[in-house]
């Protein structure tokens, strides 16, 4: 390969994907004065997961680093319109874990000590009061739930996009239909990469590739834990709106695991499931299993949606890691590579607070609360935790 640098091809820092992590991150680092270049096999930004997700953002985890980062994604999430103009969709509709079961009302109640103490506004509520802020739950075996009023969602399609434009008017470059094949090194110092078509380097190179990252890490030899599996989501005609909250569901059946859905703002029923045993790989055509799956559990939970007609399903991928947290840091025998992935379900609500720390870690003025966040997102951590709230 012809090791040619020159202006146009040199920049501070390099971004590998346009996804739910890669834009905003874009959009920090060029805001923070970065000649920022961000590269994507596809035609646009966002084609991966990111347009996939149903928009859920919620802070409500059983982890202080995700939770600390939701929080300041929150924060931006809620003032986007006001800061650039651009409506996102967001709905500050908070968030609402039922519980069933005993086993459920117990692992939720325990969280709430730990939520609490990280700054969480949330609370249990017994079955009277859940359905006074959810009047439409199936009140049959309900024992009560927790609701988090600060959490909401938005539009992941309009809110990339809004990503996108706010990222180009801070001078940001984007290389579209470039599928990156080869990292270009200096011994063991990652200085650059190779796409189908250029190259181009930069001191600094972010992998947000999110459910092909494990495959781009073979190119230098690294064996990056992320593992893509796949869930399948649906989407509603409009109603007049009448819920506010995410409902989310965490009880088992024995096809699957978590079970949850909102209202979004345009009045649709969005829902999503976890199958039971996981779904491994990238295959991402939708299957003929989950609606019948899904639209039972969404019934059970609010028996007066049966008259809804959903309109569309897909299925998409989350890139997930053995314990469930995302990896985030320096790869020390890899220098100048950023690993910025395997933000398993949650990365829509994940990216603009990641994009921020990414900053702080690539201009040398990390916090103390940001070294926490690092350790506990380690991509050399042992996994043996296991997130609860996944
Ligand atoms: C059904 C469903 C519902 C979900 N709901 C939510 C939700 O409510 N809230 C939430 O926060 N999250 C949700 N998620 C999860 C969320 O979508 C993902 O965690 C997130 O999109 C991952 O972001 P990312 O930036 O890591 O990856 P992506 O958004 O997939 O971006 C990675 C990008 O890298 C590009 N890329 C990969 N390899 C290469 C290469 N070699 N060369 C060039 N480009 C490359 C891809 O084209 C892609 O654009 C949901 C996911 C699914 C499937």
């Amino acid at each position: 390969m012809t090791d040619y640098q020159s202006e146009g091809n040199k920049f501070d820092v390099i971004i590998l994907g346009a996804g739910s992590i890669g834009v905003p991150a874009a959009y920090a680092f060029s805001k923070s004065g970065f000649k920022t270049l961000v590269i994507d096999e596809e035609a646009s930004p966002g084609q991966g997961s990111n347009k996939r997700a149903i928009g859920g953002i919620r802070a409500t985890h059983s982890d202080p680093a995700k939770i600390a980062l939701c929080q300041r994604s929150i924060e931006v999430f809620s003032t986007w319109q006001e800061s650039t103009g651009d409506d996102i969709e967001w709905v500050r509709g908070g968030y609402c874990f039922v519980a069933y079961c005993e086993e459920e009302q117990n692992s939720l109640k325990d969280l709430l000590r730990l939520q609490k103490e990280l700054g969480l506004n949330i609370d249990w509520h017994d079955t009277s009061q859940l359905l006074e802020i959810v009047p439409e739950l199936n009140p049959d075996g309900l024992l009560g739930g927790t609701f988090s009023p600060e959490d909401g969602n938005a539009s992941p399609l309009l809110a990339l996009l809004s990503f996108y434009r706010q990222s180009l008017k801070c001078g940001a470059t984007y290389k579209f239909h470039e599928k990156v094949i080869q990292f270009i090194t200096s011994g063991e110092k990652i200085i650059g990469v190779k796409t189908s078509s250029n190259q181009y380097y930069a001191p600094v190179t972010i992998l947000a590739a999110g459910g092909t990252s494990r495959e781009l890490g073979t190119l230098v030899d690294l064996d990056i834990p992320v593992y893509p599996d796949s869930h399948e989501a649906a989407i509603t005609e409009p109603v007049e709106r009448f819920l506010n909250p995410m409902i989310v569901d965490i009880r088992p059946t024995d096809d699957s695991s978590n079970f949850y859905f909102y209202q979004h703002f345009t009045g649709q029923i969005v829902f999503c499931i976890t199958p039971k045993p996981n779904i491994w790989g990238t295959d991402i055509r939708e299957t003929s299993a989950f609606l019948p799956m899904a639209s039972q559990r969404l019934l059970d939970l609010m028996p007066r949606l049966h008259h809804l007609r959903v309109r569309r399903t897909w299925r998409g991928l989350y890139p997930m890691t053995p314990d469930g947290f995302p990896l985030v840091g320096l790869v020390p025998e890899k220098p100048g590579l950023i690993l910025a992935t395997g933000m398993c379900g949650q990365g829509f609500m994940l990216g603009p607070g990641l994009a921020e720390l990414l900053v702080r870690l690539v201009d040398g003025s990390l916090r103390e609360d940001d070294l926490q966040i690092l350790e506990r997102l380690n991509p050399k951590r042992q996994f043996q935790a296991q997130e609860i709230l996944k």
